[in-house]
């Protein structure tokens, strides 16, 4: 069985560990590797390494990190296949979509390679007689990266990309479930130049997560993942006195007014809903239906689903692939029966599709359309992370917003209308960090930066963008006083020599 190693100290590093976890080929349902989840030795290892080299890394040049972050982007982009199949073989996504995270992970490093433009300070001249003031942006120290299986490249990009053009060093604990990416991304760092010990892959689960919480020699906690451990992530960190960000889970809601254009909100709801089958933080899970277009919007809906295309992600013709394990497929799956049970109307059944040869036993199930929700049922109360839509009925706009609004989660919302002011309310009114008009997956572009409300998020520092640049630095300022050469004894002529 092939053993998956650390990335410490700018080379992969074998485990001693006698725990291991198993990463899957989720189209297949077989094991196809082991994880070391790390036992403290291993912990310190990667921590002192991480020190040592932060130390040096963030006294390098703006234009030596400048040219290691252009060469990363160069490679990253050169091996975007490769990667994108990297993804595909432990994730399960399709290759398209593996392909679609790479690019917006290189969009995080382009923002990064203008590391000059974010790092400049500012400077107030004779603030007082003879008095001038300046500030400056200092690296953080090491900080860690806590990431979730669903992007494997480019939530871990999200972090990395600003974190070392910061000047800090990095130590990235991808999920245990698809850990392989971040060791792919770690040697292209290695063969930009980036120096040794300054990015570390260090592979665990939720117990080497705690021990990095409490480490006195990480600095700075940047944590992409589910709710409750976002929250816990945030309590524990911050009460160790770290400096914390913790973007959690999401109930993204699209609200269609009744002026919309039903084909285009039809084939706008397909998409991000049952893209990634639905293991996306921004995937619309629920429609919320105004006036009187819930049925006509159903049926194009259905219709259009009738019509994808479920198989393993290296099939070219696959759009759906299938979920990150067993457990969490059957869990989705108990969804839509639950929805029945309480009263919700299935339209469209997934859990009736079946795929053969080896892909029997992947982890596959197909797409669900439930009509008739309400909150109270499990099905719109819980985040899902499958390819499960509801529809609820809102007689009116206001309906609409206040579900939204009164929802547990505050990470993305979209609004379909051809009514310009009622888009122009709607997005002062709602309670969600990003907002799409007519545009589903409204995730900002990386000169932006990315983050949720209520429990979406936990503390008040977005990630990536000029966000990234905040959280990854701290500020200085400082206030000077020269003598002035014509009232002063001193000599501050050039030092002569003779
Ligand atoms: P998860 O919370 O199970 O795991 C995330 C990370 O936390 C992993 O690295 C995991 O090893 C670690 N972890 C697991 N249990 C832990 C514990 N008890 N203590 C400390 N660390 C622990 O999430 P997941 O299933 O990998 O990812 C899916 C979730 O991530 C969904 O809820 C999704 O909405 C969310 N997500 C959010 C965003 C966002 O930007 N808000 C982006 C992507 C995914």
């Amino acid at each position: 069985m092939r053993k998956i190693t650390h990335w410490i100290n700018g080379a992969p590093t074998p485990s001693d560990t006698d725990r291991w976890g198993d990463v899957f080929n989720p189209a297949t349902g077989v094991v196809q590797a082991q994880v070391p989840f790390a036992p403290s030795a291993e912990i310190e290892l990667a921590v002192s390494s991480a020190r040592t080299a932060a130390a040096s890394w963030g006294l390098s040049s703006m234009s030596t990190r400048t040219e290691v972050l252009f060469s990363f982007r160069h490679l990253v982009n050169a091996h975007r296949d490769e990667l994108a199949e990297i993804i595909t073989a432990e994730h399960g996504k399709v290759h398209s979509d593996a392909l679609g995270e790479i690019s917006r992970g290189l969009e995080n490093i382009e923002f990064a390679c203008g590391l000059g433009s974010h790092l400049r300070g500012g400077f107030s001249s004779q603030v007082s007689s003879g008095v001038d003031v300046n500030s400056l942006r200092q690296a953080v120290g090491v900080v860690a990266g806590i990431t979730p299986f669903n992007f494997p490249v480019m939530v871990p990009l999200w972090m990395t990309a600003n974190a070392l053009a910061c000047g800090n060093a990095m130590i990235l604990k991808p999920s245990e479930k698809d850990p392989s990416p971040a060791m792919r991304l770690a040697e292209l760092l290695k063969e930009s130049g980036l120096p040794d010990g300054v990015f570390t892959v260090l592979q665990g689960d939720g117990d080497v997560v705690g021990a990095l919480l409490e480490h006195p020699g990480i600095d700075a906690v940047s944590f992409v993942g589910s709710t409750p451990i976002a929250k816990s992530i945030y309590s524990r960190g911050t009460a160790a006195g770290k400096r914390v960000q913790a973007l959690g889970g999401a109930k993204n809601h699209m609200v269609v007014l009744p002026d919309a254009d039903l084909g285009v909100a039809a084939d706008s709801a397909v998409s991000a809903a049952y893209g990634s089958a639905g293991e996306r933080c921004m995937a619309v899970s629920v429609v919320v239906a105004v006036g009187e277009i819930a049925d006509p919007l159903i049926a194009a809906i259905a219709e259009r689903m009738n019509k994808l295309v479920i198989g393993p992600g290296t099939d070219p013709a696959s759009e759906m692939g299938p979920l990150i394990t067993r457990q969490h497929r059957d869990k989705v799956a108990s969804y839509v029966a639950g929805a029945a049970d309480e009263g919700a109307t299935v339209v469209v059944d997934g859990r009736t599709m079946q795929l053969e040869g080896d892909a029997a036993d992947g982890f596959f199930v197909g797409a669900s359309l439930i009509d008739n929700v309400r909150p109270g049922m499990a099905v719109y109360d819980d985040e899902i992370f499958g390819p499960v839509l509801s529809v609820v009925r809102a007689a009116t706009y206001t309906e609409a917003i206040e579900l939204v609004n009164a929802n547990q989660y505050g990470n993305g919302v979209a609004i379909f209308t051809r009514d310009g002011g009622a888009a122009r309310q709607f997005t002062a009114e709602v309670t969600c960090g990003m907002v799409g008009v007519n545009v589903p997956i409204p995730v900002p572009v990386a000169t932006y930066s990315f983050g949720g409300w209520k429990d979406s998020l936990f503390g008040d520092a977005h990630m990536y963008g000029p966000a990234g640049i905040d959280f990854y630095t701290r500020t200085k300022v400082v206030t000077t006083r020269w003598p002035d050469p014509a009232s002063s004894s001193v000599d501050l002529g050039f030092p002569k020599t003779r």
